[in-house]
């Protein structure tokens, strides 16, 4: 190293943001990554990071970003090694115990929302709820007053994560209940509800299809659902009318392979519509069972 390198003050020297964020867009080949991942070691973000350009970062930051770079460039989902992702207008808390939130979840907030954005009162439970993504997103969603939200999960350690969200949303919270539980075992006795919403486990044990990524690094336990991918369903369908108002919605997703038999299981339970509908990709990943 030439004396003049190593002359402190030396401005080529100097790591100031917009350099790390080069860098790193160059290892990682995209800039976009890579300044999630500078965002998240210098805990900056929108204008602030802009302002921050030129600024130097610390020895603390280059330490968070190139253990978040190897992390990443080992193969685990970036979304794991940021910590964080993005879920509707949320910007949810996530790790290894949860599932990392996806866009066709999204389109379940949204059918939701369609069915109790006209109540006057709407009561609702998400099962399963991991993150909390989907119930969290309709506390955020829906007005405070007339809205009662319920988040559920038999995971533990899940539902730590579910309950950081639901601090990290603040005030909208006030209106969510968490409570530890298996499927209906965590609802109150008696307590009927607008809408139950769940996103369950339901991949067939073994899939082929299953992404290599999603079966190294996502929890086993909020993805696979016996031979068939369909056993939670076998449980969640045929409990929910006693939990559901007369009116009341039961709103799944599923597996694109899935609607027929999800379908045939909400009319033998009593459901009088039942409407299996696509995600943006044409593929069939929800459905609605109305009493
Ligand atoms: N959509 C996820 C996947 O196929 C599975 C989620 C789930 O089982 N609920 O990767």
């Amino acid at each position: 190293m030439s004396a003049d390198a190593d002359d402190a003050g030396d401005a080529a020297d100097v790591l100031t943001l917009r350099r790390l964020w080069q860098q790193t867009a160059d290892v990682l080949g995209s800039r976009h990554e890579a300044r999630w991942i500078c965002e998240v070691a210098t805990a900056l973000d929108g204008d602030e990071f802009e302002a921050a350009l030129d600024q130097p970062v610390t020895e603390r930051m280059v330490q968070h970003h190139d253990a978040m770079v190897a992390r990443y460039r080992s193969g685990e989902p970036l979304q794991y090694v940021l910590g964080r992702w993005g879920f509707r207008r949320l910007d949810l808390a996530v790790d290894r115990r949860v599932l990392i939130p996806r866009p066709e979840t999204e389109l379940v907030v949204e059918s939701v929302l369609d069915l109790v954005r006209d109540l006057p009162h709407r009561r609702i439970a998400d099962l399963g709820t991991g993150s909390g993504a989907i119930g969290l997103a309709l506390a955020d969603e829906l007005p405070l007053d007339g809205t009662e939200i319920w988040l559920s999960d038999a995971d533990g350690d899940a539902l730590d994560v579910a309950r950081a969200n639901l601090a990290g949303i603040g005030r909208a919270a006030r209106n969510v209940r968490v409570n530890q539980g298996d499927w209906f075992e965590a609802l109150p006795d008696g307590d009927r509800f607008d809408v139950i919403v769940s996103n369950p486990p339901y991949v067939a044990d073994g899939s082929e299809l299953l992404d290599a990524s999603v079966r190294e690094w996502e929890p086993a336990v909020a993805l696979f659902a016996g031979a068939d991918g369909l056993d939670d369903y076998r449980r969640i369908v045929p409990g929910a009318s006693e939990h559901l108002t007369t009116t009341g919605s039961l709103v799944l997703e599923i597996g694109t392979d899935q609607g027929a038999a999800v379908r045939s299981m909400c009319l033998a339970a009593g459901f009088r519509t039942v409407d299996v509908r696509p995600d943006l990709a044409g593929h069939d990943r929800l459905v609605i069972a109305t009493r």
